[in-house]
Order: C-alpha cells, then structure tokens, then sequence
C-alpha cells in the first residue's frame, strides 16, 4: 500500500507471465506499474515460438484457454485453505 503518486504492486519484467500478473491484478489493485528494461515487452522467452504446425497451435490455444478458465482466484483461496485446514487437523 503507497500514499500519493505511488503504485500498489510493483511488477519486474514485462514478458507473458508479468503483463498475465499485471491483468490479473487490474481488478484488485487501481494502480499496478510493469517495469521492463526492454523498450518493449515480450522481447525474450515470450516473443518466441516452436509450434510452426499451425493446427497443432490452434488445438493447444484452445486446450490452453480451456483448461485456464478452470482456475479463478475464489478456487485459489478456496483450495488453499483447504489445505491449511487439512494439516491444523492431522
Ligand atoms: C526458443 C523458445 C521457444 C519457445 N516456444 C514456446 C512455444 O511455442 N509455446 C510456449 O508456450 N512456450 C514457448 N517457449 C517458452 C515461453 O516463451 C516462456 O516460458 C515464457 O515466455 C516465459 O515468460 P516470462 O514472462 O517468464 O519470461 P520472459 O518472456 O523472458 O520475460 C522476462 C522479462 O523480464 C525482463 N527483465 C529481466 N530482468 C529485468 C530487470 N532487472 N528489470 C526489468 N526487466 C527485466 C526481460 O527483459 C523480459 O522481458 C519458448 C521459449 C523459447 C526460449
């Protein structure tokens, strides 16, 4: 938490996993700041790709986009505190 022009969460390195943290954060935290050294994001892992077999990619983008829409952070919180529950227990 910051007071005046500061940023609630800071995020270092601007490839897939912290432009998908950043989005996933929008909702929660107004202002979110995504620092890259780069002058653009996706510059390195993320602005590669092996799959030159166009269906092959289209399958598992739509196998991806199913299986992430199984997760949401209600289930996260939900499962983890199972969890915890699950060791005060035993
Ligand atoms: C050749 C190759 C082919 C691939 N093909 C596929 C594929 O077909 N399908 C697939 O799903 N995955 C593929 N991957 C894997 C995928 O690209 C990576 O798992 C993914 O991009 C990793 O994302 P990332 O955000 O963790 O890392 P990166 O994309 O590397 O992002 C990290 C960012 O942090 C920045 N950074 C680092 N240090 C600092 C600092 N101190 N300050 C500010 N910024 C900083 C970097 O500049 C970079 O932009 C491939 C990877 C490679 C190398």
């Amino acid at each position: 938490m910051t007071t005046g022009s500061g940023y609630h969460i800071a995020i270092v390195g601007g490839g897939v996993v912290g432009c998908a943290l950043a989005l996933a954060l929008a909702p929660r935290f107004k202002r979110i700041v995504v620092l890259e050294k780069e002058s653009a994001p996706g510059m390195h892992a993320s602005g590669r790709n092996s799959l030159t077999d166009v269906e092959l990619r289209r399958f598992l983008c739509e196998r991806g986009l199913t299986q992430a829409a199984q997760f949401s952070w209600d289930r996260t919180a939900r499962e983890t505190v199972a969890v915890y529950q699950n060791v005060v227990q035993e």
